[in-house]
């Protein structure tokens, strides 16, 4: 069905109905042409209705000044409600239970002091072994402040011999062992490194029937494949905006709060003003009394200039939807597979079946070479050093990210392969 030809790419492109977002954003140039943009799960491009977005709030606070809080079109006081319609559709989430704030690393923390509430006999975090780094010195940083050992602590699910990703069943078979013990199981929702989803669902359940707490990092997953947050019943997750998301470098970070905890004013917290019952806010008293839900868990006010970008970018995911980008993710992650088997069989693809829209390709002793002849060609990948001990070689993650890639960048990207 697949072809790997101009025409048979061209045709597809054609009947793509997202196809004209391409023409939302801004393409780095490489000699004079835009580049094969397959950097998206790192930093995805910009809109090109960021700027005006940027400039109506510059242009509020030139011509309002502090009277910006409730005046113009955006009144900031209420920036942080701007998001809720919208980033709950993308987790799939009640708009009470998701809330846009900080960034992802000082969120997790956040989280972590509501639900890792270690006791002498529950106290094990169950995580994936080879974690994003960040995640690794979060969870280590948490065990170690309450007091507990890393090494007896931390319990890293890893690949059996010879495999690149976790099994499904080992996970859950972890989480049982160490039930008893077990405060909080927390994994990503796609595999920075590797592109494998976790199945969500049923790692909530499991730690759920072990009775600790699940939690999601969904900095590689929000944007990039279908989420259920409150479908799955998962405590709580984070993100970050400026990978799948496209609201530029170091943007704010989204949390969801399963209602069930959001709801309840007893939920442990670090409290900041605003987070405190909205209504009652400018009392000003002492004794914090939380808003209901995930907004109740924001310390600062809103940071409006990192908050514009994602704004922007939203608003097309908003056009585009996130069911039909999810459609057309798993297309032409099938179309870059094809290809990449057709034009370069010699390379293993060690992402699994379960993904979302980013190939790993775990490369030879040549591998660099490969890397720098498609930097060279105008095709931006990026190159990971081995990450488990087990790993010979490094990785070139390639994420054909479906608002702003066409079939015909993956055939392009063919082409330049073959002549390799
Ligand atoms: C990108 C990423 C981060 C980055 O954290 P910041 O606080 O935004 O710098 C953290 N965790 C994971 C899993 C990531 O993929």
């Amino acid at each position: 069905m697949m072809e790997f030809s101009k025409q048979w790419a061209q045709a597809k492109d054609k009947s793509d109905k997202l196809n004209g977002f391409k023409n939302e954003f801004y393409f780095p140039q490489h000699n004079g042409k835009p580049v094969i943009y397959l950097t998206g799960n790192s930093l995805g491009l910009q809109p090109k209705q960021t700027k005006a977005y940027i400039q109506d709030e510059l242009d509020a606070w030139e011509k309002l000044g502090v009277d910006g809080h409730f005046e113009g079109k955006r009144p900031w006081m209420e920036y942080h409600k701007f998001f809720a319609d919208k980033i709950s559709k993308i987790v799939g989430a009640d708009k009470e239970e998701v809330v846009v704030m900080n960034n992802l690393t000082v969120n997790l923390h956040l989280l972590f002091a509501s639900f890792y509430r270690p006791t002498k006999e529950r106290f094990k975090i169950i995580m994936e072994g080879g974690a994003f780094p960040s995640d690794m010195y979060v969870v280590e940083s948490q065990v170690r402040h309450h007091g507990f050992d890393p090494k007896e602590a931390i319990i890293e699910v890893t690949p059996r011999e010879g495999e690149h990703h976790l099994r499904d069943e080992d996970i859950i078979a972890t989480i049982k062992e160490h039930g008893a013990s077990t405060a909080l199981v927390f994994f990503s929702g796609v595999q920075y490194f590797t592109g494998q989803v976790f199945d969500m669902e049923n790692i909530t359940k499991a730690a759920h029937e072990v009775g600790a707490f699940a939690g999601f990092d969904l900095a590689h997953a929000a944007g990039n494949i279908k989420l259920e947050l409150n479908n799955w019943n998962a405590d709580f997750a984070a993100w970050c905006s400026y990978k799948y998301l496209n609201s530029g470098p170091g943007g704010v970070s989204g949390i969801f709060i399963n209602k069930k905890h959001g709801n309840n004013p007893d939920t442990p917290r670090f409290a900041g003003w605003w987070g405190y019952k909205e209504d009652i806010r400018f009392q000003m008293k002492k004794g914090f009394v939380p808003e209901p839900g995930a907004a109740g868990w924001q310390l600062s006010n809103a940071p409006v200039f990192s908050m514009v970008p994602h704004l922007a970018s939203l608003d097309l995911f908003d056009k585009a939807g996130m069911d039909n980008l999810v459609a057309k993710q798993k297309e032409i992650t099938a179309y870059l597979e094809y290809i990449l088997k057709e034009t370069a069989s010699q390379l293993k693809i060690i992402t699994p079946k379960n993904r979302g829209t980013q190939l790993s390709i775990l490369t030879d002793a040549n591998g660099k070479k490969l890397f720098d002849y498609l930097t060279n060609n105008g095709v931006i990948t990026d190159w990971r050093e081995p990450h488990l001990s087990d790993m010979a070689f490094g990785v070139i993650r390639m994420a054909p990210v479906p608002i702003y890639t066409s079939f015909e960048d993956i055939w392009r990207l063919g082409e330049i392969l073959s002549n390799y």
